[in-house]
């Protein structure tokens, strides 16, 4: 995300980390280059110069000019300035109330339903809570339909009535029924339209006087750009939401409406959409948010993420079979499972400082493992259990099995054992050994 913003604010400061003796005109170059950038990420014109009015001022005033690292001062001014544009801190949802009601609004498309899935299903996987799913579009059967299907995924219910066309009384009967099932929080999609409209405002506006939700979020497409800050900006004047939930992050080079919606509309953005899955939902952090734009990785979420999948009794059992030399085809598998589960691939390596420059035009997509998922699959418990068995005849089977070729197919079986032993090494080092160098 916002590879094209963090490529040109690097090549803005070059100017200054390059300079043996920084002058006043060349912070004064620096600065318009941020605002360039700034401008070319689809950032509020308004928004842009404020901010660089900004980081001039406190460039002064920290004496960036007799600095001993002027351009990395500027990075660190500028750094800051940028999480203050992003709202500074994290904001909490309110999750007050038996149960607590979150109403959802946001135009067609821009991710609603899917978000709606997203945090019900942080909230049960999380933190303990019992949410319940209510399908208010009654204008669209596949926007129900679609909630379900989410639903049941998840497990968790959703409340409906197919034949109501009446979104104020499902919304108000949806509670009455969390009340009596003892759901803890109620969350509700509502229906959207392409653009602005007055019915739909209308509509919404009724829901929320009718169930008086304890929080209002607007979820909005973060590639629409200045659009979606104009969205934000209408959808604020009419329902004044509590936050703002930027979806499709993962698709977004320019930064544009993370950047301003905040300044705009005045409303803190909460969460953020990385993409189609149901575990890419993250709080919005604006700190993270500006490491990540200056290209200073994110190891902070990357771990939260690790840890989120780590269970600490299945690591254990993986430590034992690993110092046994029992580590296996079926825990490599269950491996790829655990890491695909957190996330796109590139955007994982990114959180990582400096990767995210480094492979920025590299193609890393999420079918890297399909070859070697391939190879696995095509082979027999047996065979998964003890790989020693892998001869000649049954590597060439695999490779027909799984589409393969026998090169693959020994690459990957090659790479097994070196990573068995390899692990097999780290665990004599932490029992107190010497870990075994390879032979060259
Ligand atoms: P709604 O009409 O507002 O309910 O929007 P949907 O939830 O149906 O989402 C519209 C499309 O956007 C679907 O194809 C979703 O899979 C996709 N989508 C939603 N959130 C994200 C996201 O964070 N990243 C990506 N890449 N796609 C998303």
């Amino acid at each position: 995300m916002f590879e094209n913003l963090s490529e040109r604010l690097d090549r803005s400061f070059k100017l200054l980390k390059g300079e043996g003796r920084i002058t006043e005109i060349n912070v004064a170059e620096t600065l318009k280059d941020v605002r360039r950038a700034l401008l070319d990420a689809d950032v509020n014109y308004i928004v842009a110069k404020q901010f660089t009015d900004l980081v001039k001022e406190k460039a002064l005033g920290q004496n960036v000019l007799t600095s001993v690292r002027p351009g990395e001062l500027m990075v660190k001014i500028v750094h800051d300035e940028l999480a203050t544009l992003m709202g500074g801190h994290s904001v909490d949802i309110n999750l007050k109330g038996s149960p607590a009601i979150i109403l959802m609004s946001g135009l067609q498309g821009s991710g609603k339903t899917t978000f709606s899935g997203k945090l019900a299903n942080m909230l049960k996987s999380k933190q303990g809570k019992h949410p319940m799913l209510v399908a208010c579009d009654v204008y669209r059967p596949a926007a129900i339909q679609q909630l379900m299907i989410l639903g049941e995924q998840l497990q968790v219910p959703v409340y409906s009535e197919p034949d109501s066309k009446n979104p104020v009384e499902i919304a108000r009967h949806a509670v009455a029924e969390a009340k009596t099932k003892g759901h803890d929080v109620v969350i509700i999609d509502t229906a959207g339209r392409l653009a602005i409209d007055e019915e739909m405002m209308r509509e919404i506006e009724a829901i929320k006087a009718a169930v008086d939700p304890g929080e209002v979020l607007f979820v909005v497409d973060s590639m629409t750009g200045q659009d979606a800050v104009n969205t934000a900006k209408e959808f604020n004047t009419r329902l004044d939401f509590d936050g703002v939930v930027l979806t499709k992050l993962d698709g977004d080079t320019r930064g544009g409406a993370a950047l301003s919606i905040r300044s705009v509309v005045d409303k803190p953005i909460k969460f953020v959409g990385t993409g189609e899955k149901m575990e890419a939902i993250d709080v919005f952090h604006p700190e993270r948010m500006a490491d990540r734009i200056l290209g200073m990785g994110d190891i902070v979420s990357l771990v939260e993420r690790a840890q989120e999948q780590y269970d600490e009794r299945e690591a254990r059992k993986l430590e034992e079979k690993i110092a046994k030399n029992q580590f296996d085809f079926n825990d490599f598998l269950a491996q790829i499972h655990q890491i695909k589960k957190m996330g796109n691939l590139k955007e994982l390596a990114s959180m990582i400082p400096g990767v995210g420059k480094a492979i920025k035009d590299m193609d890393i997509d999420d079918d890297a493992f399909k070859s070697i998922e391939a190879i696995i699959y095509s082979m027999t418990p047996e065979e998964r259990s003890h790989p020693s068995i892998l001869n000649g005849q049954r590597r060439k089977r695999i490779a027909t099995g799984s589409g393969t070729s026998i090169q693959e197919v020994n690459r990957l079986i090659t790479q097994f054992d070196q990573t068995r032993k390899m692990m097999k090494n780290i665990q004599g080092f932490k029992g107190g050994k010497m870990p075994k160098m390879p032979r060259m």
